[in-house]
């Protein structure tokens, strides 16, 4: 599981502003504004866009930036 210290810093990386707080879930973490999930390996949880699993129908980054800005 994922430390709240450390949970309370992480930010989702595909949000421009860097604002957005992550939520922990079993086995990853789950960005609530654009749906992205990131794996948690060994303990810690990768923030890489590359590793993280878009939501269904995403068809790329774009859109999920595109999410973080509007509204
Ligand atoms: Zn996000």
């Amino acid at each position: 599981m994922i430390s709240p210290d450390l949970l309370a810093i992480l930010r989702c990386p595909v949000d421009p502003k860097r604002e957005t707080p992550l939520q922990a879930q079993p086995g990853y973490l789950l960005c609530p504004r654009c749906q992205i999930k990131f794996p948690i390996k060994d303990g810690f949880p990768v923030l890489v866009v590359e590793e993280a699993e878009l939501p269904p129908g995403c068809d790329g980054l774009a859109q999920l930036e595109a999410r973080h800005t509007a509204g």
